[in-house]
């Protein structure tokens, strides 16, 4: 109910109309905590909405910032749920693979030590993805 309300917020805040479908597919990401990809949701949600569609609203959500990629060389490409309203611009990122299963997990945010880079670049924020085996294929 309370994981309900905050992701009507953040709709309404991208003024994005609060459809059932979209609510559905957010409160997955919300519920399980996980970087999920398209064939993931397709599965959790029982084929419940077309390939078109589905992907239309990843799409959305991406331009909106609601939810990001997870960077990684390998497919598929998964998503995270960027979560609340004030933060929703793209911050620090950190993210288990397991190159055996593939899956993905979340890190909770770490804090990062301070480093000089060598060009005068202009960080906005620094994602780390760290590879190996998970404890279910170790
Ligand atoms: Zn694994």
């Amino acid at each position: 109910m309370v994981m309900e309300k905050h992701l009507l917020q953040l709709l309404r805040y991208k003024k994005l109309s609060a459809t059932k479908a979209r609510l559905q597919v957010l409160s997955l990401f919300a519920k399980l905590n996980q970087p999920l990809s398209y064939a993931d949701i397709h599965a959790y949600l029982d084929g419940e909405f077309d390939r078109v569609t589905l992907y239309r609203m990843l799409d959305t959500f991406v331009s909106n910032g609601l939810i990001r990629s997870v960077p990684a060389l390998h497919k598929p490409i998964t998503y995270v749920l960027l979560d609340g309203v004030e933060q929703l611009s793209v911050s620090n990122m950190f993210f288990l693979n397991c190159l055996h299963c593939n899956r993905k997990y979340i890190l909770p945010a770490l804090v990062l030590p301070n480093f000089e880079l060598p060009l005068k670049f202009n960080v906005s924020h620094v994602d780390i993805v760290i590879e190996g085996k998970c404890p279910d294929c170790s």
